[in-house]
C-alpha cells in the first residue's frame, strides 16, 4: 500500500466540512480498500467507559456485517482487551486462535484469523478503539505499517475531539442566547435573528409580522404576593406561548414582561389570529403557586414588514422600526383599555 497516498486521502476526508458520520465512513472504506483487510471499523466506549459499542464499520467484499451484534460489550468480560487497551494503547494478534480464551470466544466466530486494533484517545483517555480484522489468512503488519496506522488513529481521535469541542460550543451559545428564567431568546439573539428575516424579507419577499406583548398590571402580582410569585407567572406565561407557536415563530423576552413574537412567512391577519388564540389561553390559565391561584392578562401590538420595508432600509433600522410601530400599537392597547390586540394605529 501507499503510505503517502492513504495518509493524504484520510488527512483531506477528515479535514473537509462534511458531517462527522460521512467522514468517518469515508475513512474507514479508504483505509480498507489501501489496506484490503477484511473490516475496518471503531468502537465508542460508554461514558462510565465500562462497555464498548461498534459504531462505525467498513466490511470488504463477501465479508459478513458484524455491527449490529457489537452493542454494549462489557469489558469486564474481556479483561486483557481493556488492560492492552490502556496500558499499550495497541495490540495485535497475528494468529487469533493463539489469543487469550475470552478474547477468542469473541473473535473466532466472527472468522478473524488475525487482528489489530488500535486505541482513540482524548486528552490521553481511551475512548475507544478502531480495528482491521483480516478473515483470510493471518495477516503480518510491517512496523511502517503499524506505525501508519497509529498516525490515523491519532488523526481519528482528533476528529472525534473536534466534534465533542463543536458540541460544546453549540450548547454554550444556545445558553447564552436564552434568558435564564424563561427559556425566551435574549434580546440579543432577537435583533441577530431579526436581520437574518430582514434578508429573506428583502430578497425573496418573504414578509414577517412581529407581535410586542406586555402583561398587565404585573407589578401587582410582585407587589402583592411578592417577586418568587412573579417570576413563576413569567416562566409559565413564557411557556404558554413557546407550546402554542409554530416551528418557525419564536418567543423573545424584550425586557422585564415585555415579550416579542416572531412570526414569519405570515400575514397581519393570520398573525392576529395566532396571538388572539394566545390571549384567551393566558386569560382562562390559573397559574397556581404556593396553593393560590392568579390570573394575567396582556396587550398587544402587532407590526408587518410591509409596513416599514422599502428598497434602502438597512437591516438594523428595519428592526428597529418594525420594533417601534408594534410598540406604538401595543401603548395604543394599553391606553384604550388593555387585555387586547392592536393592528393599526
Ligand atoms: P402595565 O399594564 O401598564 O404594563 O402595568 P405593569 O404593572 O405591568 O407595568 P410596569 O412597567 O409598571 O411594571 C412591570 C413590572 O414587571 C415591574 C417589575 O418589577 C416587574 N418585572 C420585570 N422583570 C421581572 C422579573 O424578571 N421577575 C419579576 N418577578 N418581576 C419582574
Ligand atoms: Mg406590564
Ligand atoms: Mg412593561
Amino acid at each position: 500500500m501507499n503510505h503517502l497516498e492513504l495518509l493524504s486521502e484520510v488527512s483531506l476526508i477528515l479535514g473537509s466540512s462534511k458531517p462527522i458520520d460521512d467522514q468517518i465512513n469515508k475513512t474507514l472504506a479508504t483505509i480498507g480498500l489501501h489496506t484490503g483487510v477484511s473490516r475496518v471499523y471503531i468502537f465508542e466506549d460508554s461514558v462510565d467507559g465500562l462497555t464498548t459499542t461498534n459504531t462505525f464499520e467498513w466490511c470488504n467484499v463477501n465479508i459478513e456485517s458484524q455491527i449490529e451484534e457489537l452493542s454494549n460489550i462489557p469489558y469486564s468480560t474481556i479483561p486483557s482487551w481493556k488492560n492492552n487497551l490502556d496500558k499499550n494503547r495497541h495490540f495485535y494478534y497475528y494468529d487469533v486462535s493463539q489469543s487469550p480464551e475470552e478474547v477468542r470466544n469473541i473473535l473466532e466466530p466472527q472468522g478473524i484469523q488475525s487482528i489489530l486494533i488500535d486505541a482513540l484517545t482524548i486528552d490521553n483517555k481511551v475512548f475507544g478503539f478502531i480495528g482491521y480484522d483480516e478473515c483470510h489468512a493471518n495477516q503480518e503488519w510491517t512496523s511502517d505499517e503499524k506505525y501508519l496506522l497509529k498516525v490515523i488513529s491519532k488523526l481519528i481521535s482528533s476528529r472525534f475531539e473536534r466534534e465533542v469541542l463543536e458540541n460544546e460550543k453549540r450548547k454554550i451559545t444556545e445558553v447564552a442566547n436564552r434568558d435564564q428564567l424563561t427559556n425566551a431568546f435574549s434580546r440579543h439573539h432577537l435583533f441577530e435573528k431579526l436581520v437574518v428575516l430582514y434578508e429573506e424579507a428583502i430578497r425573496h419577499q418573504k414578509k414577517i409580522t412581529i407581535a410586542m406583548i406586555d402583561i398587565d398590571f404585573f407589578k401587582k402580582i410582585n407587589d402583592t404576593h411578592g417577586h418568587l410569585t412573579g417570576d413563576f407567572v413569567l416562566k409559565e406565561f413564557a411557556r404558554i406561548i413557546m407550546d402554542n407557536i409554530r416551528t418557525y415563530d419564536f418567543l423573545a423576552r424584550y425586557g422585564g414582561e415585555e415579550f416579542l413574537i416572531v412570526i414569519p412567512y405570515t400575514d397581519l391577519e393570520n398573525a392576529f389570529a395566532l396571538v388572539n388564540r394566545i390571549l384567551e389561553l393566558v386569560r382562562e390559565k390559573r397559574f397556581k403557586f404556593n396553593n393560590e391561584y392568579h390570573q394575567i392578562t396582556f396587550s398587544c401590538g402587532i407590526a408587518h414588514s410591509d409596513e416599514v420595508i422599502n428598497e434602502n432600509i438597512k437591516a438594523e433600522l428595519f428592526s428597529q422600526k418594525l420594533i417601534d410601530l408594534a410598540d406604538s400599537r401595543l401603548y395604543l392597547a394599553k391606553k384604550t383599555g388593555r387585555n387586547q390586540i392592536c393592528t393599526n394605529g
